[in-house]
């Protein structure tokens, strides 16, 4: 898995959680322990997670979770990022029409890049 797409499923999970042991995020993401902590880390650093010890039985761990869940919520009311300003179909598309939003791959990947800037992740876009 990308690091990318390691660092977009780990913050999906915590922003719907109440914090996620560190030692089961390997088995929910199907990715070592090594890549999990580099990520990790690097969330840490720029303040978008945070890290407390927890203890599971005789084990030992850290639960992990997110700081900025409201800040990680895309801003509408600025929507220079969105591509329909300069559709030519935006005379067309609506909801439930031929061309709408919900089906719109434009509108997705707008969504999408405007996410990973929020949680810090370049894309090529
Ligand atoms: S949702 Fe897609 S098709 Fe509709 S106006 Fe926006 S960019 Fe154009």
């Amino acid at each position: 898995m990308l690091m990318e797409n390691l660092k977009e499923k780990l913050l999906s999970i915590l922003k719907n959680s109440n914090g996620v042991e560190q030692s089961s995020l390997p088995k929910i993401l199907g990715v070592d322990r090594k890549a999990i902590y580099k990520v990790l880390q690097e969330l840490e650093r720029e303040g978008i997670i945070r890290r407390e010890p927890f203890s599971s039985g005789n084990k030992k761990t850290y639960k992990i979770f997110i700081t900025k869940k409201e800040e990680l919520k895309i801003d509408i009311s600025d929507i220079s990022w969105s591509p329909c300003a300069i559709c030519p179909d935006i005379e067309r598309c609506g909801r439930g029409q031929p061309i709408s939003p919900e089906t719109c791959i434009k509108l997705t990947n707008a969504l999408k890049a405007e996410y990973m800037n929020l949680i810090g992740v370049k894309t090529n876009d």
